[in-house]
């Protein structure tokens, strides 16, 4: 993706693209952010805090507290210029729309990797609950050391059947991957080497 790839962000993926961004700017700063970043995306050239501010009826305070956390996480750029007339710094902003996709594809990697070590243990592991909701399920082995009494109720241990779960993770899984293949061959600029995905 070119810089600043604007266009593609928001081609035909758009409805997809933005539920993914409310995901990240969630973490930055809810609606507000995700109201700034918007007006980012949407414009094609530099924009400045004031007109953002204008632009969404926003603190200008807001707004900058936004565009720095942009900033700190490397979503965003500025460029600084002096006002012959007031003496005042000038900010001109832009959305690094490569980034942005980048973070998103990490995010969900992270989420990837995450299911991926859960269903490793699903599989792996033979698993006893007393069937009590507050209780946490036992491997075989914790099983055996307390002699298939539940460590937390002290009710009796029964062997639980995941292959439901087993089954979930699997589809979630499946889907994730399909996701983040799509993401990667579209975001040009991902490293193939930061892929989770081998195959
Ligand atoms: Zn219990």
């Amino acid at each position: 993706m070119a810089e600043g790839g604007v266009d593609s962000l928001l081609a035909t993926q758009r409805a997809y693209d933005e539920e993914l961004l409310e995901v990240l700017v969630e973490e930055i700063g809810g609606e507000s952010a995700y109201r700034v970043v918007k007006i980012l995306l949407s414009s094609d050239k530099e924009i400045t805090d004031e007109e953002i501010a204008n632009k969404l009826d926003m603190q200008l305070n807001a707004v900058r507290k936004v565009l720095y956390r942009l900033y700190e996480e490397r979503l965003a750029s500025y460029r600084r210029t002096r006002d012959t007339n007031t003496g005042w710094f000038i900010y001109y902003w832009k959305i690094r729309a490569d980034k942005v996709r980048e973070a998103v594809i990490r995010r969900k990697q992270e989420v990837y990797l995450r299911l991926s070590e859960r269903l490793k243990f699903e599989k792996e592991n033979m698993l006893f609950h007393c069937g009590n909701h507050n209780c946490q399920r036992l491997t075989f082995d914790e099983a055996m050391e307390t002699e298939f009494k539940c460590p937390n109720c002290g009710e009796e241990l029964k062997y639980q059947d995941n292959s439901e779960s087993v089954k979930v993770l699997e589809k979630k899984l499946r889907e994730l991957r399909e996701e983040l293949k799509e993401l990667e061959k579209r975001c040009e600029e991902f490293p193939l080497e930061k892929s989770v995905l081998r195959s």
